[in-house]
């Protein structure tokens, strides 16, 4: 099970990657698309603000373009090795998988990204507001 403290709780739920006791996002849900890049400044349990800097999450971009690898790989596996489909359908669901999960990606991309600066601190898990 997920357990605060590990970086993959912060990254799969998009919490603050030093307090895990927040979410980053000011909608939870990556479908909401018009809120999908909207972040609150700081977090409201410790403080931390998450943009270091202006374009911080500019390179979150290196990050999307792994973990859209990985989606294309699993769609490749499980339509091609998995279900049988022929390539061209193969290449169909490759390119659905991508544009379904796109907004995942990219909150994905910034959870990761954000996590590789910044890490969990227990010490202020305590904190109140
Ligand atoms: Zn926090």
């Amino acid at each position: 099970m997920l357990k605060k403290g590990s970086k993959l709780y912060s990254i799969l739920t998009g919490t603050c990657p030093k307090c895990h006791n927040e979410s980053m996002y000011k909608s939870k849900n990556p479908y909401h698309l018009s809120q999908l890049f909207q972040m609150h400044e700081r977090c409201s349990k410790c403080g931390t603000k998450y943009k270091i800097e202006p374009s911080f999450f500019y390179g979150s971009m290196y990050v999307s373009y792994g973990v859209g690898i990985a989606f294309a790989v699993a769609a490749f596996v499980i339509s091609f090795l998995l279900i049988g489909t022929t390539l061209v359908n193969t290449f169909i669901a490759i390119v659905m998988t991508m544009i379904l999960f796109m907004p995942i990606i990219i909150r994905l991309s910034r959870n990761i990204w954000i996590n590789i600066f910044m890490k969990y601190d227990p010490k202020l898990k305590n904190q109140g507001v």
